[in-house]
């Protein structure tokens, strides 16, 4: 759990504020990860945010995964506005910034011929549900243990930490609310088990519509895919005729512009994507190869639809296309995976000189500290990330004024504004906080 703030008045204050926010709203708030914080955030700005007392702390969750370029990034809260400003949403026709993002996207990401928006990751991984079904006819749904692709039932399905109590199905849907039935259509397969994907693919490749993979798993850390295996599902899928979806909604414009799929070469035939397109502005969509995204129609019972009133808003499109223009013309990447090289390797020099029993890994600008000595292959090798450490860990490093997921398989990001000098100070806590967690 996080620790509450160190000052008295301050943690009063933060409370008061929490019990405003229950009275009125479930859980006092509106997404399940943000339960627990006793901390609020009234002030962002770059690599830091800032809270009620004006503590600042550099941010390594940047809002699980949008903030890329730096909180509140002016070039990107400009686009907004004067797109917003020039022509707001009509609901009529192309709209303003529209196509010229799709151009951008099917210029840089391998699988998209064809680009549609939407608003979330969650809407994106249910079209590309509903167009697999709609393109070849069949249910089942193929993912793997501990992968979070959103809330559709469909896929709502083998990542709650309940799945790992023993005699627990795979397929357990991940909350309350799921319709039961739904388990029926989806097989679960642990990440990089190559027997357990072949048996799956042997049993039910004729009735998968699609099969969903992270390219790199970020749903429980950090834990890229074993060589050769993205490759064999992508050999799966094309002999059985089941969409390869690739969720790149963490990895896309982060990653890579193009995405992760951009960096190993194995190319999916649909792409979700969403948080840091647009630096933080709530826009998402689904990418893919011309055959597929044809099947897209509009209330034909044969075909999928994507709708939605707020898909491809033009202030989220303005944001968007700024902020890939910036990744084009600006060197975001090399800052981002130099300032994530620097941070991996100084948290792997003091785990070495504590003699900690832990691991971190990552890529580019995100990481996972697990305390466990071996980095994990799949979910239930995650989950055994220590917890009591993990709680020390993540509570050193909130007291000394750095921001992190308070989970342990919780995937942390920099954003591009981070410095070097942001990174020299967050190895110093992490020095500090490696050592509380082993007192
Ligand atoms: N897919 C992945 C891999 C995610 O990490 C998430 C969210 O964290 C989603 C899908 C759902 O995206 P959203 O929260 O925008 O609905």
């Amino acid at each position: 759990m996080p620790v509450p703030p160190s000052d008295g008045a301050q943690r009063a204050e933060a409370l008061a504020t929490w019990d405003r926010a229950r009275a009125v709203v479930p859980r006092g708030v509106s997404s399940g990860h943000r339960v627990g914080w006793q901390q609020v955030f009234v002030r962002s700005s770059g690599a830091y945010v800032w809270d009620d007392k004006d503590r600042r702390y550099v941010d390594f969750l940047n809002a699980w995964g949008p903030i890329v370029l730096g909180h509140c990034d002016d070039r990107i809260n400009r686009a907004a506005f004067e797109a917003a400003s020039t022509c707001d949403l009509t609901g009529v026709g192309p709209q303003p910034g529209e196509a010229q993002l799709a151009e951008t996207i099917c210029e840089v990401m391998p699988s998209a011929e064809k680009v549609v928006f939407c608003t979330s990751g969650t809407d994106a991984t249910m079209h590309a549900v509903h167009l697999a079904r709609a393109a070849t006819g069949r249910l089942k749904v193929l993912k793997f243990h501990g992968t979070y692709h959103g809330w559709n039932d469909h896929v709502a399905v083998g990542s709650s930490r309940k799945d790992l109590t023993p005699g627990t199905p795979l397929n357990t849907p991940n909350g309350g609310g799921l319709h039961p039935a739904v388990v029926d259509d989806v097989v679960v397969v642990e990440w990089n088990d190559e027997a357990g994907l072949r048996a799956a693919f042997d049993q039910f490749g004729d009735q998968l519509a699609a099969a969903f993979a992270e390219g790199y798993v970020h749903s429980f850390g950090c834990v890229p895919a074993a060589p050769g295996f993205l490759e064999l599902l992508r050999e799966l899928c094309t002999r059985n005729g089941v969409v390869m979806v690739m969720d790149e909604v963490k990895t896309g414009f982060r990653a890579a512009i193009g995405g992760y799929q951009s960096i190993h070469g194995v190319v999916p035939d649909l792409t979700a994507f969403g948080k840091a397109v647009a630096n933080g502005y709530s826009l998402a969509g689904l990418a893919g190869i011309d055959d597929l995204m044809g099947h897209l129609g509009a209330y034909s019972k044969s075909e999928a639809t994507v709708d939605g009133t707020y898909n491809a808003s033009p202030y989220a499109l303005g944001a968007a296309n700024k902020t890939l223009e910036i990744m084009r013309t600006e060197d975001v990447f090399g800052t981002l995976y130099a300032r994530g090289d620097q941070l991996r390797k100084g948290i792997q020099k003091s785990i070495d000189s504590l003699g900690v029993p832990a691991t971190v890994t990552g890529l580019g600008s995100e990481w996972c500290v697990y305390f466990r000595s071996e980095p994990p292959v799949n979910f239930r090798q995650a989950m055994e990330s220590d917890a009591d450490m993990y709680a020390k860990y993540h509570s050193a490093l909130l007291a000394q004024g750095v921001l992190e997921p308070a989970f342990p398989t919780g995937d942390r990001r920099l954003n591009a504004a981070t410095t070097e000098a942001d990174i020299d100070f967050a190895l110093e806590c992490v020095h500090n906080a490696l050592t509380a967690a082993i007192s």
